[in-house]
């Protein structure tokens, strides 16, 4: 699959880059690997906040379940691209807009946030029914970890004393019907860390169903699973995840467990591509200067890590003077922005970089072109290429397809040979 890709890279023109690669086929085989992994009571949703991209929505929708979505905005996306999936709203400080919107687009499932949430809603559900599930934040502080969401004062879910009022409020609303308990609380574990949470959710959850004489049918546990940078070969251990569900539920007949992941699923099939602009040396460091930067993929500056690359050496040099190098040090590969926080990997030991040279950067497919400033500075927008040796896609999908102009100025399809 990586072979693939690079080769792939050689085949892109300089004006192409940089460019993100989504490869299609590995996506599915990797989301077919974790839902086999799963046992059958356990649902998986694709959380769409991760990657958005219409045909990477499309890629998954026969492998997953269902979509999690956390905005209007992405409500009406995933409603355009799949009209009858099932598909969960979640996310705070949702708006009546959002709510009625919801309602109205039939969400399989709303996770409420908060008791203020829940009385909005009851004036909107009008002679509509919805299914919801209550976002608890439970009392099981977590310590240490990339994002952390629950277990500790945070904006998301409630408070269990929170929980209580909104049983007072589900009372009186019968067409607002609870379904069960939904908890995010930690993004960034692996397998056996994952478990662990998972297995105290549960228990909290069945003792605060039990305490209310309520049926414990149904717990969303959210996502979070590991993604390791720093090892693109070290993946979540769904197998394990898999084994440890399957005997949590052995003692919880009935209980249906729902995931949502989106980081887990979406990184691994995505690559940006750039080119080295320059190689200089500055105090005795050496840098390579790329096209595009952080305002293209912005994940190694939000979370302090250096983003893994491959070298793909280029052989055509056409500049007068000496064509500057790196060989045998480390190199900090920067972008084109004015700013230090413009760093995408620093201090990277490498053979040899050298000006021309092309760098694909590895696990770039969830929270990477979406979550970047792509207007500062104003450099060009990457070009979009969606490699799939499983179907081919087709300019007129690749026009249909188009979620905004920006995105779909580059788009062009790439049938792999
Ligand atoms: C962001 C989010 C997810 C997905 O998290 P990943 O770390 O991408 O797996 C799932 N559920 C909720 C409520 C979220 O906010």
């Amino acid at each position: 699959m990586r072979s693939k890709i690079l080769h792939h890279v050689q085949d892109l023109s300089d004006d192409e880059l940089p460019a993100y690669l989504y490869d299609l086929a590995a996506l599915r085989s990797h989301t077919r690997t974790i839902r086999r992994e799963l046992p059958d009571p356990v649902e998986l949703f694709y959380a769409a906040k991760a990657n958005s991209d219409a045909r990477l929505l499309r890629a998954l929708g026969e492998h997953v379940d269902g979509f999690e979505v956390a905005s209007g905005g992405e409500l009406q996306h995933v409603r355009r691209l799949f009209p009858t999936s099932r598909v969960a709203f979640g996310g705070p400080g949702k708006t009546a807009r959002e709510l009625t919107h919801a309602l109205e687009a039939g969400v399989e499932r709303l996770h409420v946030e908060s008791q203020h949430e829940l009385c909005v809603l009851t004036t909107l559900i009008g002679e509509r029914t919805v299914d919801v599930l209550l976002r608890v934040n439970p009392p099981l502080p977590l310590g240490r970890l990339p994002l952390v969401m629950g277990g500790q004062p945070s904006p998301f879910g409630m408070d269990p004393a929170q929980l209580d009022a909104c049983l007072r409020v589900l009372a009186a609303h019968p067409r607002i019907r609870l379904r069960g308990l939904h908890a995010h609380l930690a993004s960034g574990l692996d397998a056996p860390a994952q478990l662990a949470l998972v297995e105290r959710i549960v228990d909290w959850g069945a003792r605060w169903t039990r305490a209310h004489g309520l049926p414990f049918d149904e717990v969303n546990l959210g996502g979070g699973m590991g993604v390791d940078y720093a090892n693109p070969e070290r993946f979540f251990d769904w197998s394990a995840f898999g084994i440890g569900l399957r005997r949590l539920l052995a003692d919880h007949p009935g209980l249906t467990l729902r995931i949502e992941p989106g980081r887990s699923i979406g990184a691994y099939c995505g690559w940006y591509v750039t080119r080295v602009l320059d190689v200089k040396f500055s105090h005795g460091e050496a840098f390579a200067v790329l096209a595009g930067g952080t305002h293209h993929l912005r994940t190694p500056a939000t979370r302090g890590h250096d983003q893994p690359f491959e070298i793909i050496p280029s052989d055509t040099w056409s500049w007068p003077g000496p064509r500057s190098a790196v060989r045998l040090e480390p190199v900090t590969l920067v972008g084109q922005l004015c700013t230090p926080k413009d760093v995408l990997a620093s201090r990277v030991p490498v053979i040899r970089l050298r000006t021309g040279d092309r760098v694909a950067f590895a696990m770039a497919g969830a929270y990477a072109w979406n979550i970047s400033h792509h207007d500062f500075l104003m450099h060009p927008e990457p070009s979009f290429h969606y490699l799939d040796d499983e179907r081919p896609t087709t300019p007129e999908t690749a026009t249909a397809d188009r979620q905004r102009p920006a995105q779909g100025a580059g788009d062009q399809t790439c049938p792999v040979r």
